[in-house]
């Protein structure tokens, strides 16, 4: 428990600060890792994609956009390091077996799907930029407290009710307190009855975002392309992005990622408060997500890099985006401790809420809407889940509309 805390996180949203246009070019990426996209002399020829939104959905279509030849122009209500929105704030947990708890086999096949291209855009992003992204499919471990019992069993009577048929108990094992602590060692003595998913996984979205950033640096500038940072869009056309100075940027085709900000656009699109608590906790070592099921209070603890760990509750049926509340605090803090009691020694780093986009079905849009709008949206509680898998649809749907730009030069880190 010797090694430095991290600061703690005290900034707040950070808007764009706007000049005479509002528009920031793209930062200079560089030159190694821009020398080859867009190579052949396709700049001017490829098709020309404008995104609104640079969030999880916005940033990921970008980038495999470019990496397809198309030119790409991405729009942000707000800077890339701002992290008020729903993508930077979440716990990131990559799981197809807990959500079904809260969602169908239709969301758990794309995270299955999903689950199965992480890693080769993962290996993908690390050479084209050099990023390290912290990625691990060592499943999840569900517990409760004794006194719990009854919610567990709940619980797991939930997860094996949606289960599709033919998983033949793959996907979830019942464990006793000794296949705990062989999993969890820092649990061992604390839990006689447990869950374990052992096909999820999780990821670090901070550093998903920032090798995300980087590679869209490199090919927007080699593709003629740009970033526009703190540009809200207000509407969005097949072809064409309004924003709020009533500007039209014309494309041969336009997507809608913006998240909870296409409310107003999206009928039935509803925003669905999550609330998380980051804490340096150096002393304490969990290998895989833990969620603690308890009839009122929660939670999920999900591991990350530097000893830091990402506590969440379950949702909150409100549409209020403010800060988190004393109470909400407080249930997180008191059932982490309750996890373990080393917890009560770490640093808070970060006190977060955001809203989760929604449709009244929970499911996700990806592709055209009856008007010919192209959209990625009501990712909901499982954005990371299973943005990969709508991503491609989308990729692919762009290439039956107009046509695939041609075979495309890797972009490698020169490191
Ligand atoms: C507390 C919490 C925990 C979560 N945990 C998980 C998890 O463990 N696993 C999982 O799979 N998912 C999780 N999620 C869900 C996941 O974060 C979302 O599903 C995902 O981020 C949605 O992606 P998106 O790109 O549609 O929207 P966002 O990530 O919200 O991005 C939208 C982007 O659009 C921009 N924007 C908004 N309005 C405008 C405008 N008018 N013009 C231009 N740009 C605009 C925003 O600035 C933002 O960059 C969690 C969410 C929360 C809040």
């Amino acid at each position: 428990m010797n090694a430095a805390p991290p600061r703690a996180e005290t900034s707040p949203p950070q808007p764009f600060p706007q000049g005479g246009e509002g528009v920031r070019e793209p930062a200079a990426p560089n030159s190694a890792l821009t020398s080859s996209i867009c190579g052949g002399g396709r700049e001017g020829d490829a098709p020309r994609i404008g995104i609104a939104g640079a969030g999880l959905a916005g940033r990921l279509l970008a980038w495999r956009l470019l990496r397809a030849g198309y030119a790409v122009e991405l729009f942000d209500a707000h800077a890339r390091a701002d992290r008020s929105s729903a993508g930077p704030t979440a716990a990131a947990m990559l799981s197809p077996t807990a959500e079904l708890a809260a969602a169908d086999a239709g969301i758990h096949a794309l995270g299955v799907a999903s689950l199965s291209i992480w890693p080769q855009w993962l290996a993908e992003l690390h050479a084209q930029t050099g990023h390290d992204i912290y990625f691990r499919r060592e499943g999840t471990l569900v517990v409760a407290h004794a006194a719990d019992r009854g919610a567990l069993e709940h619980y797991t009577a939930l997860l094996r009710a949606h289960l599709p048929a033919g998983d033949g108990g793959a996907s979830m094992q019942t464990l006793g307190g000794e296949q705990i602590s062989a999993l969890e060692p820092l649990l061992a003595g604390r839990f006689g009855q447990g869950l374990f998913l052992p096909q999820e996984g999780q990821l670090a979205n901070d550093q998903l975002y920032a090798a995300l950033a980087a590679a869209l640096d490199a090919g927007l500038a080699a593709c003629g392309g740009a970033w526009h940072e703190g540009v809200a869009i207000d509407a969005v056309a097949p072809a064409a992005l309004l924003d709020a100075h009533g500007r039209r940027h014309g494309f041969d085709l336009a997507v809608d990622c913006r998240g909870i900000g296409a409310r107003g656009g999206v009928p039935g699109l509803h925003g669905v408060r999550g609330e998380v608590l980051t804490v340096f906790a150096p002393g304490v070592s969990l290998r895989r997500p833990v969620r603690l099921i308890h009839p009122r209070y929660a939670i999920y603890v999900a591991p990350r890099p530097g000893g830091q760990f990402v506590v969440g509750a379950t949702e909150l049926d409100s549409e209020d985006a403010g800060p988190p509340t004393l109470r909400s605090t407080l249930e997180l803090g008191s059932a982490l401790y309750s996890l373990h009691p080393e917890f009560g020694e770490a640093r808070v780093l970060r006190l977060a809420a955001a809203l989760r986009p929604a449709l009244p079905d929970h499911h996700p849009v990806a592709g055209p809407d009856a008007s010919g709008v192209w959209r990625i949206n009501g990712l909901f509680r499982h954005g990371y889940l299973i943005a990969p898998a709508l991503v491609r649809q989308v990729e692919q749907g762009i290439a039956a509309a107009l046509g695939a730009p041609g075979p495309q030069t890797e972009l490698r880190h020169a490191a």
